[in-house]
């Protein structure tokens, strides 16, 4: 059986490396050159652990990562407004929760693809499918073509040609805000302990995940209406002009993060769609139901969908079209449900009400956050072999 996966990212990288671990022929089809280093950090929650675990490669995740504590939140003054107990999540999940800097995570999974003797072909860009009878077609920008018995679609949420082919249109849904995102690093101790510092705006939100004590992935967002040029030699002077009256630590890690670590992001997600297959080809990760980053959740789903994707397949080697229904009715409501979790905590955190903000924060203050980590559990674990 011949799998050929187009995109190298989260997705289609774990897909490869479960699927050639169950006995599957799996190659790989990667529009760039190259590995490439950009995107800031991820949080592998207990859920996307378990998967880390069984893909081979938890222990070297844990190498290069921040195991976390608590998740913090602070008013944009400093004020703390609540506190989520991560330390208590992962007790009741079984598994760790780690941050790590996704270049590092990317590197652990193409090493654990080259032990698994799984072909990388980079500079293959899918710019079509055509599928006459059963057997569909992926063309390449390179004049390449390919046939293989399974095709899967991981290029992401953005210009996805497999989600076009399946659902007759790719449209992401941008959702009003921006992202600069940064990998910042010290030369001394900055972080006494490995807790997410989450600071809550007026339309405005700054975040902080440490990976070590002095390094940590960040993001800086606001609410934006328009989506302007990119020009990457502002994006300090932008985030400065936004964040200039809030804590010194923002703004000394936006001083300290170099220009190069900083990317901006018009942020957007997709609504549900119901149908993730046509002929043989599937969806999986964001190209399926990329969910905003307020859902905390997206790399944490598309490594969940690779361990799915693997048991439907090899329980149904002889019916694939079995094994696809099977694979989205497993994954659609979960998913549906990172996506609109995802867009209810954005609409909270960048409303730019007032009254609305001052609420918030106070209802946030008084959150009972053990019923919150006990929900997470529930839900994060549902789906997998792991205690919730
Ligand atoms: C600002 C931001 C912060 C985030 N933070 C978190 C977080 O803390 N925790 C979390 O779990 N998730 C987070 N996510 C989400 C996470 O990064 C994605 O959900 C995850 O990477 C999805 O994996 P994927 O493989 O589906 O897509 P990607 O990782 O985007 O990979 C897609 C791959 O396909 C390739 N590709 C694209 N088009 C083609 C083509 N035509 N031909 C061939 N190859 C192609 C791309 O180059 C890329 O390598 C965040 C996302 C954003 C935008």
């Amino acid at each position: 059986m011949q799998v050929g996966i187009l995109g190298g990212g989260v997705g289609g990288l774990s897909t490869a490396i479960a699927l050639k671990q169950a006995g599957f022929e799996v190659s790989i089809y990667e529009r760039h050159s190259k590995p490439i280093e950009i995107g800031a950090g991820i949080v592998c929650w207990p859920n996307a652990s378990f998967v880390l675990e069984q893909l081979g490669v938890l222990e070297q995740v844990a190498k290069v990562s921040g195991s976390l504590t608590y998740m913090n939140r602070f008013s944009n003054d400093g004020e703390p407004i609540g506190s989520l107990n991560i330390n208590e999540l992962n007790r009741l999940m079984r598994y760790p929760s780690y941050s790590i800097i996704r270049k590092d995570l990317m590197s652990i999974f193409i090493q654990r693809a080259t032990e698994l003797d799984i072909k990388i072909h980079y500079g293959f860009e899918v710019v079509d499918l055509t599928n006459n009878t059963s057997e569909t077609i992926a063309h390449f920008s390179n004049g390449e073509k390919l046939q293989p018995d399974i095709i899967i679609g991981a290029e992401g949420r953005m210009k996805s040609i497999t989600r076009k082919f399946v659902n007759g249109s790719n449209q992401p849904v941008y959702q009003g805000f921006i992202n600069w995102v940064g990998v910042y690093e010290s030369r001394s101790a900055v972080f006494s302990e490995l807790s997410v510092s989450d600071y809550w705006g007026i339309g405005e939100r700054f975040g902080i995940v440490p990976v070590t004590n002095n390094k940590a992935y960040w993001a800086g967002g606001i609410v934006s209406e328009t989506m302007d040029e990119k020009l990457p030699n502002h994006y300090k002077s932008e985030l400065h002009a936004i964040f200039k009256d809030w804590p010194d630590l923002i703004n000394n890690i936006i001083k300290e993060t170099p220009q190069s670590r900083i990317n901006k992001i018009y942020v957007h997600d997709h609504d549900p769609i119901d149908v993730w297959c046509k002929s043989n080809v599937i969806l999986l990760g964001d190209a399926a139901h990329a969910a905003l980053p307020t859902s905390g959740q997206g790399a944490c789903q598309a490594l969940e969908d690779a361990w799915h994707l693997t048991k439907c397949l090899k329980e149904n080697i002889d019916d694939i079209p079995k094994a696809f229904t099977q694979f989205t009715a497993l994954r659609k409501s979960k998913t549906s449900g990172m996506i609109q979790g995802g867009r209810q905590l954005a609409s909270s955190i960048f409303n730019q009400d007032v009254e609305y903000c001052k609420n918030r924060n106070l209802a946030s203050k008084n959150t009972n956050y053990h019923d919150t980590v006990v929900g997470m559990a529930k839900g994060w674990s549902s789906g997998l072999p792991i205690s919730g």
